[in-house]
C-alpha cells in the first residue's frame, strides 16, 4: 500500500533541502506547503494574496485553507506511489484531517521522520538561506555557499532571499512551531510513526540517515 513520508522539524531543520533529495532519490513527489503558497503568492491568485500576509509575518495560514489543498495534491496520479509531505500537517487539527484524508483516498500509516537540530543553529541557517527563483535549488552563505555570489550552480537563476527569513518572522514561525507543530511528535509517538533524525552535520550524512530509516522501514 502507498505510504507518505512526513518530514517533521523546526523552521530551519533541512526539511525542504532533504525532502528534495529524498523525493528525487525514492522517485515520489515532494509536496512542500510553503512551496505551494509561495507560487500562488508569485501568481497573485487571492489564495496567494491572503496566505502571503500570514506567511511573510511568520504567521500560519488558516488550517481550513491548506488543507483541501494538500487533499487536492495528494489526490493526484502522481501520488498514487506515495508522497513526501514537507510542512504539512503543523498543527494537530491538521494531522487529524490528514489521517481522514489517507483513508479516504487509500494510503496506509504515514511513516514521520522527525529531523532533529538544535535551536542556536537554525537562526544561522535561516537568515543565510538562499533560494534560486528557477529551480528551487537552496543554499546558504554560511553553510553551503554558491560558487559565484549570488547565481544558481545548477542553471544560473537568481539566489533570493524568503520573505519570512528575517528575524522578527523568524522569531514568530520558531514560536508557532512550538504552541502548534512541537504536540505533533507527541501525537504520532503514539502511533508508533514517528522516527528520530538527528539533523546535524553535513547535508548528505543527513540524507544518508534518512534514506537508511526509510529504507529499514521497507518504505517502497
Ligand atoms: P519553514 O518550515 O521554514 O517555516 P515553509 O516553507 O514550510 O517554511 O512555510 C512557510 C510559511 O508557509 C509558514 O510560515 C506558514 O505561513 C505557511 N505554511 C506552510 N505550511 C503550512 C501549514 N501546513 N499550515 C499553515 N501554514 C503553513
Amino acid at each position: 500500500m502507498a505510504q507518505i513520508l512526513i518530514f517533521l522539524g523546526p523552521p530551519g531543520a533541512g526539511k525542504g533541502t532533504q525532502a528534495r533529495v529524498v523525493a528525487r532519490e525514492l522517485g515520489i513527489p515532494h509536496v512542500s506547503t510553503g512551496d505551494i503558497l509561495r507560487e500562488a503568492a508569485r501568481k497573485k491568485t487571492s489564495l496567494g494574496l491572503a496566505a502571503k500576509a500570514k506567511m511573510d509575518k511568520g504567521e500560519l495560514v488558516p488550517d481550513d485553507v491548506i488543507s483541501p489543498i494538500v487533499e487536492e495534491r495528494l489526490s493526484r496520479p502522481d501520488c498514487r506511489e506515495g508522497a513526501i509531505l514537507d510542512g504539512f500537517p503543523r498543527t494537530i487539527a491538521q494531522a487529524k484531517f490528514l489521517d481522514a484524508m489517507l483513508e479516504r483516498v487509500g494510503f496506509g500509516e504515514p511513516l514521520v521522520l522527525n529531523i532533529q537540530v538544535a535551536t542556536d543553529s537554525v537562526i544561522k541557517r535561516l537568515t543565510g538561506r538562499r533560494t534560486c527563483q528557477a529551480c528551487g535549488e537552496i543554499y546558504n552563505v554560511y553553510m553551503n555557499p554558491p560558487r559565484h555570489g549570488g547565481i544558481c550552480d545548477k542553471d544560473g537563476g537568481r539566489l533570493v532571499q524568503r520573505a519570512d527569513d528575517n528575524e522578527e518572522a523568524i522569531r514568530i514561525r520558531l514560536k508557532a512551531y512550538e504552541q502548534d507543530t512541537l504536540p505533533l511528535i507527541d501525537y504520532y509517538q503514539r502511533k508508533n510513526a514517528l522516527r528520530q533524525v538527528d539533523g546535524s552535520g553535513d547535508p548528505e550524512a543527513i540524507t544518508g540517515r534518512l534514506l537508511s530509516l526509510v529504507k529499514t522501514h521497507d518504505y517502497l
